[in-house]
């Protein structure tokens, strides 16, 4: 019996299922995970806010998650109010969330690639049809260009990836203004990496007066280490929001999941205390892999993206042996590696230097 045999869907058919390899390797720098633990302290007041939450799991969830709408709008600031606040399992649910509501099938949704390979799934699975549009030679987005590809394409719906998955690239305001002028449609921002730009960075949420077709999602995967609990937000007006209960599961968001969720960002600061520290390890990844002769990207997020690697699945397979996990994100020529602890960032950076002399 193969998927060949079943009734699937046709435009499933041949299609692959997101698939990061999972290994347990002890360096783990494969996903963009932030590889610190969370804090004892606050893991202990988030195991008692989810053991509350259990005595009450025979009555269903707060089907709106309100206390955890008002907490993501107090956190994101920039005058968010909580109507205008999403959540689900994840980002990923909250842009599948986006897609059902606004596109579907029939409709288009684009991004400009290599972009976050789920956007291309996620809109093949609500039977839309993705577009791929195009960066520069170092994978920068130009306003004038990147309006006039989405004035062509015409699609339902745009992802923007700031800063880009799988490549670190920052995104300016002015791309995100010039395209949503030139689109007709929702016009998606994905911040998942924001905690880790540069200062200077300014958040798409400020563009959101006015602007009833923006959607900026965030999630606390990343930053906030909390990429086992599936928590993501988004953040947009409160019409586009009301949508979007048109097509989530009846509470979708379990009572742990909100518990755990409003315990922890209760802790944001010291949740996000590491982002520093990985920031700098980001930076020493970037100088090392420079001084090896190999050829990084800037980057605003927890990764980076290096070229000028020879065979990189036979780089990958060497470091793999070594214990280190990376990514081959299938740019020939290119590899990705996360950010890590002090100790995983030497790991990998020695593996890949002794491989290199081999
Ligand atoms: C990791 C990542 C996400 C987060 O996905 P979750 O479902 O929230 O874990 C979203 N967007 C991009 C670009 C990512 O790299």
């Amino acid at each position: 019996m193969t998927l060949d045999d079943l009734p699937l869907r046709d435009d499933l058919r041949g299609q692959q299922p997101y698939g990061a390899p999972q290994a347990p390797l002890p360096i783990a720098l494969n996903v963009n995970e932030n590889t610190h633990p969370i804090p004892p302290a606050v893991a202990d007041d988030i195991a008692e806010s989810v053991a509350k939450a259990i005595s009450g799991l025979n009555r269903y969830p707060d089907r709106e998650f309100t206390e955890l709408r008002e907490a993501f709008a107090d956190y994101l600031g920039h005058g968010v109010t909580p109507e205008q606040v999403w959540a689900a399992n994840g980002s990923n649910e909250v842009l599948q969330h986006v897609l059902q509501a606004f596109a579907g099938p029939g409709r288009t949704a684009f991004g400009f690639a290599p972009t976050y390979s789920m956007y291309s799934l996620l809109t093949r699975g609500v039977g839309s049809e993705w577009v791929a549009g195009t960066r520069g030679p170092r994978f920068e987005i130009d306003s004038a260009d990147a309006a006039e590809q989405v004035r062509e394409a015409d699609p339902d719906v745009v992802f923007l990836c700031a800063p880009n998955n799988p490549t670190g690239t920052p995104l300016s305001l002015e791309v995100i203004e010039r395209v949503y002028e030139a689109s007709r449609g929702i016009v998606i921002v994905d911040e998942a990496y924001f905690e880790f730009a540069s200062d200077e960075a300014e958040t798409a949420l400020t563009l959101l007066p006015g602007r009833e077709r923006l959607v900026v999602s965030r999630t606390m995967s990343k930053a906030f280490a909390f990429a086992g609990a599936r928590v993501g937000y988004l953040a947009a007006d409160p019409a586009l929001v009301d949508a979007l209960r048109l097509v989530r599961l009846p509470y979708h968001l379990s009572a742990i999941t909100q518990a755990a969720a409003i315990a922890a960002l209760r802790h944001s600061d010291e949740m996000l205390r590491t982002v520093d520290e990985i920031v700098g390890q980001r930076e020493r990844i970037s100088a090392t892999l420079e001084a090896l002769g190999y050829d990084p990207y800037p980057s605003g997020s927890n990764f980076v993206l290096f070229g000028g690697v020879d065979e990189p699945h036979e780089t990958w397979r060497r470091l793999y042996e070594r214990g280190v996990l990376v990514r081959d994100i299938g740019i020939p020529g290119h590899l990705r590696v996360s950010a890590g602890t002090e100790d995983e960032t030497t790991a990998f950076l020695d593996a890949l230097a002794s491989i290199r002399d081999e």
